[in-house]
This record gives C-alpha cells, structure tokens and sequence, in this order.
C-alpha cells in the first residue's frame, strides 16, 4: 500500500494532456473526453446526466444543483422544465470519467454504469468505520487508523486473535451501537454490535466484523462469532466486511450474526453479553 496522497485533479490532468506534444490519447479517447466536457455542470462541474433539463435559453445544469436553484446560473432566466432529448441521446453515447480520477481511477463509463462503477471504485475514499454516520471524515485507507485513535479515543482495542467481545446494558431502549478493535495478524479489525428495530416493536442485535483493509485483503480472513451460554451455542462464520463496503448493507440483508432479544436473554449475564470473536486466516 503506497502512502502517497492522490494531487492531480481532472481539469488540470487534461490540460497536461492537450498540451503535451506527443499526446497518447487516441482520437476516439480524446473526442469522448471533449464531449464529456460538455456536459460539465456550471455550477459543481460535475456531469450532467439524464433526464437533463434546460432553461429557456439551453443552458444545462446537474439535477443536484437544479434542485437548489431558483434561476439558471448562466443568464439567470427562468429554470422551466424543458427536456433536452437530444443530449441525452448524445449522453448515451459519452464515456464519462469515474468521479475519483484525481485519486488515480482510469476508468471511463457509459453514464449509466458510472454509479455503480464509482460505488465499488477502489481509489474511492475511504468513510470513518463506525457505525451511525455522525462522523463525516473520508480520506486514504492509511489514515483510517490515526483517525479512529485521534477522533474515537473511547473504543477500547484488544490483542489476539481470540477475544470477547463484552456488550454492555444490552436492555438499552432504542437503537444503540457497541464498537470494539481487535488487533491480530498485523491487522485491525472493528466488531459491531448493533441493535435496531426493522420491523415495528421488533427489536434485532446484529453482529459483525470489518477489516481496517481492502476488500482484497479481507478475503485473506475468516471470523467466527459465538454465543456461548447454559449447554447452548449461536455461532456465525463468514468473512470479514472491508471498510470500504461497510457494514450496513450487510447489516440490512442480515449477512450477519441475527438474533433477537429472547435470544440475547438466553445468553446475557446480568444486561452483559459477551460474545466470542475469532479471527483466523484462510
Ligand atoms: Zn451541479
Ligand atoms: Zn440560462
Ligand atoms: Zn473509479
Ligand atoms: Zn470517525
């Protein structure tokens, strides 16, 4: 993993291209990219993509900013809602740079594979790792960990490989999040322990580890979570989320360890839960 922080921005990596005289963009490459460049918002520069609107005199800008405006930012008349079809159908036929090309991403996409593309984008920046989305940081993978130590100082961090993971006052009403660090085989893994309500009056406890990694390097990984009580045992297996993808998607298609509240009775201790962790490498 290099530690190098992506600099060059789009516009400025383009003009270094036009200007170069050995140029080695072909003529197919370079037209796409001068089109692309038409479609650029005003406003955000980002593209404007179908269903594009025009105001009344056929200037174009992205839905995101059209939502925010009263009057079109290039001659301030009236926005109106006059469909431009014909750009659309030139849009169709425009491959558009991912939107973290400044960050090193050299793919280019028909508009309508580009947010599926930029979604599961490697050199997408990393989101802080804790669960509820109170904390808006990005950046590098590399700094995902002197984040979490600057700006998360109360999770607490065991070693091993094998640990319990103690959840406490698990007979918390509402909605409520437990986070703990693991750190074995030279990586960091968070465990999540969730409890929320997806269906009315029905409160669920889902369990889950991600590796502070790649999606590449959480396939090197396995871990087991085990509920362990009277002559009674709950036990998932899977492998570790990465970061990158995060947990609550797994979270809402209970790709993870499931249990209710009667069942978190059977195995707690007093309002505490411990829950067994091991990591394991395949
Ligand atoms: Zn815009
Ligand atoms: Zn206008
Ligand atoms: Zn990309
Ligand atoms: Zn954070």
């Amino acid at each position: 993993m290099s530690g190098k922080l992506p600099i060059p921005k789009r516009r400025e990596a383009a003009l270094n291209a036009s200007s170069s005289s050995n140029s080695s963009l072909s003529s197919a490459d370079g037209m796409s990219a001068d089109l692309a460049s038409l479609f650029e918002c005003p406003v955000c520069f980002d593209y404007v993509l179908p269903p594009i609107l025009q105001c009344q005199s056929g200037h174009l800008v992205c839905s995101n900013c059209r939502s925010k405006l009263t009057c079109c930012p290039t001659c301030r008349g009236s926005l109106g809602n006059i469909r431009n079809l014909a750009m659309e159908k030139v849009a169709s036929n425009v491959k558009f740079p991912c939107k973290h090309s400044s960050y090193g991403c050299n793919a280019s996409l028909i508009y309508t594979d580009k947010t599926e593309h930029e979604d599961a984008c490697e050199f997408r920046p990393y989101l802080c790792p804790c669960p509820g989305a109170s904390c808006k940081w990005q950046g590098a993978l590399e700094l995902v960990m002197p984040h979490l130590m600057m700006s998360h100082k109360s999770i607490t961090t065991l070693q091993g490989e094998d640990i319990v993971f103690l959840a406490t006052d698990i007979n918390l009403p509402g909605a409520v999040d437990w986070v703990m660090m693991q750190s074995c085989f030279n990586q960091h893994f968070m465990l999540v322990l969730e409890k929320q309500e997806k269906f009315d009056g029905h409160q669920q406890f889902f369990a889950i580890v991600q590796l502070i990694g790649s999606r590449k390097e959480a396939e090197n990984y396995a871990y087991r979570l085990e509920l362990n009580g009277h002559r009674r045992r709950l036990t998932w297996e899977a492998m570790p989320r990465s970061i990158h993808e995060g947990v609550a998607s797994a979270i809402l298609n209970s790709d993870c360890l499931v249990f209710d509240t009667s069942i978190a009775q059977l195995f707690a201790d007093n309002g505490n839960l411990g829950i067994n962790v091991t990591i394991s490498c395949v």
